[in-house]
């Protein structure tokens, strides 16, 4: 089972991933949260990573691509994976469908989570992320039950820099510019199924669990 997430920043990609990953034992890749691991770890990636990610601007394709590449060789990919936040591009989409031929492979889903642009900004404003884990919570929709720290590792929850509202609204932009445009490249290719993520995000999932067991 081969996925990728689609939707706009903030619309419940990430949320989602981590449910279908536990449900179907599939690898969850985000490069969101690789980005995020390597700034943290203060690598040469990290550092050049971070330049575009606090400007609410995508991180090059050289920088990006091959990371995706080499992780989708690795064993625990052999059944399967839900891509987050990859491809944000049609050149990103282009390389991995290249890759994925190479091994006379393809993608099977590409499920769109739709919220419109005007639930974003509460979404990522009440978006809290923890700094040991990269678990993800909403201080209204689905807060910790620790409070200000996760519940999973006990590290303190922090409001994202790049979900600062004047970051968000830039991310909206490079959004609609480059990444919506895979909604046709995945429609053309016959995978692409939308679901309403507005809703609660069981409902999203039980939407999702449907479109995967047809
Ligand atoms: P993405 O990975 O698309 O950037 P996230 O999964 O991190 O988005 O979700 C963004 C924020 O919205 C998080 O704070 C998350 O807890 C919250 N969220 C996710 N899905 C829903 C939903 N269906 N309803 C309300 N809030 C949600
Ligand atoms: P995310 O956690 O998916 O919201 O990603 C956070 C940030 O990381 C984005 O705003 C981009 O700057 C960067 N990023 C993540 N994935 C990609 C990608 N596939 N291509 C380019 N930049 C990315």
């Amino acid at each position: 089972m081969k996925i990728v997430m689609l939707g706009a920043p903030g619309a419940g990609k990430g949320t989602q991933a981590k449910m279908i990953a536990a449900k179907y034992e599939v690898p969850h890749i985000s490069t969101g949260d690789i980005f995020r691991a390597n700034i943290k770890n203060g690598t040469e990636l990290g550092r050049k990573a971070k330049e575009y990610m606090d400007q609410g601007l995508l991180v090059p394709d050289e920088l990006t691509v091959d990371l995706v590449i080499d992780r989708l060789s690795q064993e625990d990919c052999k059944k399967g994976y839900i891509l987050d936040g990859f491809p944000r591009t049609i050149p990103q989409a282009e390389a991995l469908d290249a890759a994925l031929a190479k091994r006379g492979e393809k993608m099977d889903y590409a499920i769109d989570v739709d919220v419109p642009d005007e639930n974003i900004v509460n979404r990522m404003s009440g978006r809290r992320a923890c700094t040991g884990c990269g678990a993800t919570y909403h201080i209204v929709h689905n807060p910790s039950g620790k409070g200000d720290v996760c519940e999973v590792c006990g590290e303190v929850l922090v409001l994202r820099d790049d979900d600062k509202p004047e970051t968000v609204q830039k991310r909206l932009t490079v959004y609609h510019d480059q990444t919506q445009p895979l909604i046709d490249y995945y429609t053309t290719q016959g995978i692409l199924k939308a679901v309403d993520g507005t809703q609660d995000m069981n409902d999203v999932f039980t939407a999702i669990t449907k479109i995967l067991e047809a």
